[in-house]
């Protein structure tokens, strides 16, 4: 069997193996260091699950079947699958076009807002955010056409479906 300590660093289980060769008929102890260096063995060793043995065992090229029979007959550790979790999704906040507060925290919320209409855009502001831009802008720069304001006291999604 595997004269390795897997515990061990691969720099430690690399010169372990250098002291194992003494000069003589090395095939052995070469096959083996072989063997363990493959990442793939060195994964299963430390997951050392019946499944994991049995895909290295069709995975590598030159399988060393009897030593990964006998892993395999020694452990009784299978993978677990493990339902994968989600993280629930944020609820996004609706933010006032002109300031960084919330105008509301979900479509569905009642609240009193401006809607700024022209050709090429529709905004939803706070009331005072809203009011203070038409005062300066009655007009739209893009498309030169007036603001239509809108006063609401509703969910944005009522808005919006119309
Ligand atoms: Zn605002
Ligand atoms: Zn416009």
């Amino acid at each position: 069997m595997l004269k390795y300590n897997f515990n061990e660093s691969n720099l430690d289980i690399y010169r372990n193996y250098l002291k194992n060769i003494d000069g003589k008929d090395n095939k052995d102890i070469d096959l083996e260091y072989m063997i363990i260096s493959d990442p793939q063995f060195l994964t299963c060793i430390k997951n050392n699950c019946v499944e994991s043995w049995k895909y290295l065992k069709k995975s590598m090229k030159i399988p060393p079947t009897l030593l990964i029979d006998s892993f395999i007959s020694k452990t009784n550790k299978h993978i677990d699958l493990i339902q994968p979790t989600y993280q629930r999704r944020k609820k996004n906040k609706i933010h006032c076009y002109f300031c960084p507060e919330k105008l509301c925290d979900n479509m569905e919320d009642k609240i009193k807002f401006l809607e700024i209409k022209c050709n090429c855009n529709k905004i939803y502001t706070h009331i005072k955010c809203g009011n203070d831009f038409i005062l300066k802008n009655a007009q739209c720069d893009v498309c030169k056409e007036y603001y239509d304001v809108n006063q609401y006291c509703s969910s944005l999604r009522s808005i919006l479906i119309m």
